[in-house]
C-alpha cells in the first residue's frame, strides 16, 4: 500500500482537488517526502459537505441493523489489510509497527463496538398527566465535522466516525496534513464495504480547511482532537454560530509512585507510559511523582528503564521507539529542555543534548528531567515528546494536590498495594481517565475524555455513541373521539 497523492476522499472517490495548493507530507524517520495532498479549499469543502448533506436522510433512514452490517465488514476489511495501514501509518506517524499493527486491530474492535451499539439507541416513554403520552426519540445531528491530530491517524478517523455513523449522522473528516495517508484507505475501505455515497468525506488541509470546515452552517457538530488552542478556536466558532461541539484536548499527565507497589514493575510500566509513542501521546505520563521514601531507589530504576528507549526505524521489528513528528515538535521539546534547565533542572537520566548523528529524521531520545522549579516552561505546559519530569512527594494528600495542579485533566494514573488508598485516588484525582497498577488502558467500551481543560464530552463507550445523536421530546394528548 503506498501514499495516495493528492487526492481527497469525496463522493464515495478519490477526488482530485480543484485547487493547485498542495502541502507536502515528510516522512518523519527520514525528513524526506513521503507524499502530497491537496489544501482544501472552499469548492473542495463545499462539494463534501453537499454530499454530506444529500446523504444524510438516506442514512439515517436505514435500519439500524443495516447500518451495523456496513461497519462489521469495514472492519473485517481493516483486518485483512493491517500489514499494509500499519506499515503506512509507521511511515507518516513515526510510530512503530507494533503500536500501528495494535492500533487497526483497536480500529476494528471500536467499528465492531459500535455497531453492537446501533440498535440500542433507544428513547423513553416519559410519564406526564393522564391526558397525555410522552416519549422520547434519539435521532442523529446531521452532518458532522470531524477534525483530527497527526499522532494516531487510523484510529483517529475510525474513533470519530464509527460512533457518528453507526448512530445515523454524516461525516465530513479533515485530518492533520502531518499524517493522513491511511485516512484516504479509510475511505476507500469504507466504500469497498457499502458505505452509501457521501456518508463519509475526507478533506485534506491544513489549520485554512480546518477552519473553513467549522464555520460551514451546515455541519451540525463539530467533533475535535488536537491542541487545548485549536480547541478553543474552534469552541469559539461553534459557539458563535450555535453548533454543538465535542472536544478531545491535550493533557499533561501525572503518575503517581507510592512506597508499597512493586517498584520494579511500575518503573518498567513508568517508562512506557512517559516514552512510549515517543511521549507523543496525550495521555503520556508527563510527571511521575513519587513517594519520598523511595524516591532515590525509584529514580535509579526508572534511569535504567529510560535508557531502553533508544530512537530508530519504526518499520523495523526490534524498534522501540520512532522519531518526532516534525523538526518544529522536536525544537519545541527542545526549547523546554533548554528552558527548564537554564533555571536549575537536573537531567536525571536519559540523552541530553540530543545527538546531532541522528540527524536526517526528526530523533530524539528520551530524557528524564528532576527538581525541575516551578518557573520552568515545562512544569506547566505540555511536552508532546519523550521527557518526563520526576518529583517528590511526602505523603497521599501531598501527592493528590500535586497531581491536581494545573489546567489539564485528561489522565491520571498511581501504582499502590493499598486497596483504601485505590478508592481514595479514584475518587480524588481530577482526570477523566484514572489508571491503577497499569497505564492507558484503553477499549472501545470505556467512556474516554478529559476533565477541566482538556475536553468537553467522551468518546467511545454508550457514552461516546450518546454524543452524536440527541433527544427529540413528544408529546401527544389523547382524545376521546
Ligand atoms: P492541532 O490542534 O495542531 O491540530 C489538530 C487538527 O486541527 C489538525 O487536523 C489541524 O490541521 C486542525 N487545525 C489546526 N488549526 C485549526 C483551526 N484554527 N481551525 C480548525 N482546524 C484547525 O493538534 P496536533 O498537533 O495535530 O495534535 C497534537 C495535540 O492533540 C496534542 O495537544 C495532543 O494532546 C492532542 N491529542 C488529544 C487526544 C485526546 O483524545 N484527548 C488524542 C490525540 C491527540
Amino acid at each position: 500500500m503506498h501514499p495516495i497523492s493528492d487526492h481527497h476522499f469525496i463522493g464515495g472517490e478519490l477526488w482530485r482537488s480543484a485547487s493547485s495548493a498542495r502541502i507536502e507530507v515528510l516522512n518523519p524517520s527520514s525528513g524526506l517526502v513521503l507524499g502530497e495532498i491537496p489544501d482544501g479549499d472552499t469548492t473542495d469543502l463545499d462539494h463534501a459537505v453537499t454530499t454530506a448533506v444529500a446523504a444524510g436522510p438516506g442514512w439515517a433512514d436505514r435500519s439500524p441493523r443495516e447500518r451495523s452490517a456496513v461497519l462489521v465488514k469495514l472492519a473485517n476489511l481493516l483486518r485483512v489489510h493491517t500489514e499494509d495501514l500499519a506499515r503506512l501509518d509507521s511511515m507518516d506517524s513515526g510510530r512503530t509497527l507494533a503500536e500501528t499493527r495494535a492500533q487497526v486491530s483497536r480500529s476494528a474492535e471500536q467499528l465492531e463496538y459500535c455497531a453492537a451499539v446501533a440498535d440500542k439507541l433507544e428513547g423513553r416513554v416519559v410519564p406526564l398527566n393522564s391526558g397525555f403520552s410522552a416519549s422520547t426519540m434519539l435521532e442523529p445531528y446531521g452532518v458532522i465535522g470531524a477534525l483530527t491530530p497527526w499522532n494516531a491517524p487510523l484510529l483517529q478517523i475510525t474513533q470519530k466516525t464509527s460512533h457518528a455513523i453507526a448512530a445515523g449522522n454524516t461525516d465530513v473528516v479533515k485530518p492533520s496534513p502531518l499524517a493522513c495517508f491511511s485516512t484516504l484507505h479509510y475511505g476507500m475501505l469504507a466504500q469497498e464495504a457499502g458505505l452509501p455515497v457521501g456518508v463519509l468525506s475526507i478533506v485534506m488541509g491544513g489549520a485554512k480547511t480546518g477552519q473553513t470546515l467549522v464555520q460551514d452552517e451546515r455541519i451540525a457538530k463539530v467533533t475535535f482532537t488536537g491542541s487545548v488552542k485549536t480547541g478553543r478556536q474552534i469552541a469559539g466558532v461553534c459557539g458563535a454560530r450555535g453548533a454543538s461541539v465535542a472536544l478531545e484536548l491535550g493533557g499533561k499527565c501525572p503518575l503517581l509512585i507510592f512506597a508499597d507497589c512493586d517498584l520494579e514493575a511500575a518503573a518498567v510500566d513508568a517508562a512506557r507510559a512517559s516514552f512510549g509513542t515517543t511521549g507523543q501521546s496525550c495521555v503520556s505520563a508527563a510527571r511521575v511523582l513519587v513517594e519520598a521514601p523511595v524516591y532515590d531507589e525509584f529514580l535509579q530504576l526508572l534511569k535504567s528503564e529510560t535508557e531502553k528507549y533508544i530512537g530508530g526505524d519504526p518499520l523495523h521489528e526490534e524498534t522501540v521507539m520512532g522519531p518526532m513528528i516534525s523538526s518544529a515538535a522536536r525544537n519545541h521539546v527542545v526549547n523546554l529542555l533548554e528552558d527548564a534547565i537554564s533555571v536549575g533542572a537536573q537531567v536525571a537520566g536519559g540523552e541530553w543534548p540530543i545527538d546531532p548523528q541522528k540527524e536526517g529524521g526528526f530523533f530524539m531520545n528520551p530524557v528524564l528531567l528532576a527538581d525541575v522549579p516551578q518557573k520552568a516552561r515545562i512544569k506547566h505546559e505540555e511536552i508532546f515528546g519523550p521527557v518526563t519530569c520526576i518529583e517528590r512527594f511526602d505523603d497521599e494528600e501531598a501527592g493528590v494536590r500535586s497531581a491536581n495542579t494545573g489546567f489539564f485533566g485528561l489522565a491520571a494514573g498511581a501504582y499502590t498495594m493499598n486497596a483504601s488508598r485505590v478508592r481514595r485516588l479514584q475518587r480524588n484525582l481530577r482526570a477523566g481517565n484514572v489508571w491503577i497498577n497499569c497505564y492507558k488502558m484503553l477499549d472501545p467500551a470505556l467512556p474516554f475524555g478529559g476533565d477541566k481543560a482538556s475536553g468537553i464530552g467522551r468518546e467511545c463507550g454508550i457514552d461516546g455513541i450518546l454524543n452524536f445523536v440527541k433527544p427529540k421530546s413528544l408529546v401527544e394528548a389523547i382524545r376521546t373521539n
